[in-house]
This record gives structure tokens, sequence and C-alpha cells, in this order.
């Protein structure tokens, strides 16, 4: 059975997307079988893979997931491409309990293909979100090293809480990551304490610095580790792979 990940954070630019791909890219590369699933409109992960977005979103259809699947150029990583379609978005976003039953239906159907599936988010703390993490057996959080990198932290862990205690048993709340990280500023110091001494040992010991190769990697629709797979970005999230599969 997968562990599904859903990365979460209604923060846009908080490294949700390029944490969702090279996650995901490392996870395969390291022998797993792993579904990318792309849920934002602005399909950013799926282009990050070298992939067009979809005319309709696979979610939101009747068909098995399976037929919609991609395979990326990365082995082993397959992508349930992100659509763009203005309709698509809205249902997904006003998601009811019948999209809930949906969503998790689809991807109960896929469990057994895949080891690990991870959901990019858009950023919403929102009714998407919530499917999501319904749908989910983890939830990951990237944490922006900036000012005000806490705010809205809280209101997403109360969404979080909500759907741990009201629908579904099986999502834990492990994971939260810090990125964008550099040890040099004051500032970034300050957060990594603050995060840490919050929450403890849910917050990921490897951390993602920043690095130029991470934000140039999708404009050439490749991941960090077929891009610059030397660069200090790859070593971060080979890391944070092996972190994942040893917290199981
Ligand atoms: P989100 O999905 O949360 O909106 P993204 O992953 O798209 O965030 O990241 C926002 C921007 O920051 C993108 O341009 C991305 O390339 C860049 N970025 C993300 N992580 C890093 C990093 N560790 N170092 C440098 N740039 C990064
Ligand atoms: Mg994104």
């Amino acid at each position: 059975m997968a562990r599904i990940f859903s990365v979460v954070n209604q923060k846009g630019g908080v490294g949700k997307t390029t944490t969702s791909v090279n996650l995901s890219a490392a996870l395969a590369l390291a022998g797993n079988r792993t579904l990318l699933i792309d849920i934002d409109p602005q399909c950013n992960a799926t282009g990050a893979v070298g992939v067009d977005p979809a005319s309709r979103h696979a979610l939101l259809g009747d068909s098995p997931l399976g037929e919609s699947v991609i395979q990326t150029e990365t082995p082993g990583l397959s992508l349930l491409p992100g659509s763009r379609r203005f309709q698509d978005a809205d249902v997904m976003a006003n998601s009811d309990a019948n999209a809930t039953v949906r969503l998790r239906g689809h991807l109960d159907s896929v469990m057994d293909d895949y080891d690990y599936i991870l959901i990019d988010c858009p950023p919403s703390a929102g009714a998407m979100t919530e499917t999501a993490l319904t749908a989910s057996t983890e939830v990951m959080i990237p944490i922006q090293c900036e000012y005000f990198a806490m705010v809205g932290v809280a209101q997403l862990i109360g969404t979080i809480k909500k759907v741990i205690g009201a629908t579904n048993g099986r999502l834990t709340f492990g994971g939260i990551l810090l990125t964008m990280y550099d040890e040099s500023l004051e500032l970034t110091r300050e957060i990594d304490e603050d995060v840490r001494d919050f929450f403890g040992d849910i917050v990921f010991e490897n951390v993602v610095p920043r690095d130029v190769a991470l934000c140039e990697a999708p404009s050439h629709g490749q991941t960090v580790f077929q891009y610059a797979p030397r660069s200090r970005g790859a070593f971060a999230y080979t890391q944070l792979c092996m972190e994942v599969l040893q917290r199981d």
C-alpha cells in the first residue's frame, strides 16, 4: 500500500511544487514506484517534469486513473497531469463530499500500483486541500525561511486536525520542511529555532538550501537530478528522500 503525501501550504512560493517534483523524482530514483499528482490549476509540477497539462483533469472523470497516468523521463516516476481548465479548477476548489469520495476512490484504485504518491496542492487551505488531505496518509508542509513564515500555518493545522478528527483515521501529521534555507542569515537561523521549538520532531532534520539549480530546472522541463545532478539542491532532496524512507 502506497504512502500518500499531500504537499500543502496556503502560501504560494514556499516550495510546494519544487518539493513535490524533486522529492518524487528522488523516491523514484531510489527504486520506488512513484506517482506525482498535480492538482494545482497552474500546472507547474506538470511542466516541471516536461509534460503538457491535460485538457480535463482525470480526477474528475470516471475512467480508471491508470489510463491518464504518464510515464516521465525519470525512470519509475509517473505523473497524473494537472489541468488549466477553468471549470475543473472550479469543481475542485468547491469540492464537496462527492469530490472527496471520488478522489479517495480514484486514489484507492491505484494504491497498490505505487509505493509513493505525492499530491502537489494549490496555494489554499480550502476545500481542495482538504479533499487531498482526506485521501492522504501523510501531510508535508514546506515552510519558507522568511518573515511571516508561520503566518497561516496555524490555520492550516486547524484544517489538518479537522481532517484527522472527522473524516480520515489514516492521515498522520508528519513532516515540516524548511525551504530556501540560507544558514548565513540570522533570520533563517531564528526561523529554524522557532519552528523546531514549536513543532518538535515532525520537522525534518534535512533542510533545502536556496539553490539556483532548483529554480532553473523547471524551465527546462527537468527535475534537478536531470538538470544539475551535482547541485546542492539535488543533494538536499536526496537527503530528504532518505529521511522520508527512514520515517516509514
Ligand atoms: P509553491 O509551489 O509553494 O508556490 P514553488 O516550488 O513553485 O512554490 O517555488 C516558488 C519559486 O521559488 C519558484 O520559482 C521556485 O523555482 C523557487 N524555489 C523553490 N525552492 C527553491 C530553493 N530551495 N532555492 C531557490 N529557489 C527555489
Ligand atoms: Mg506550486
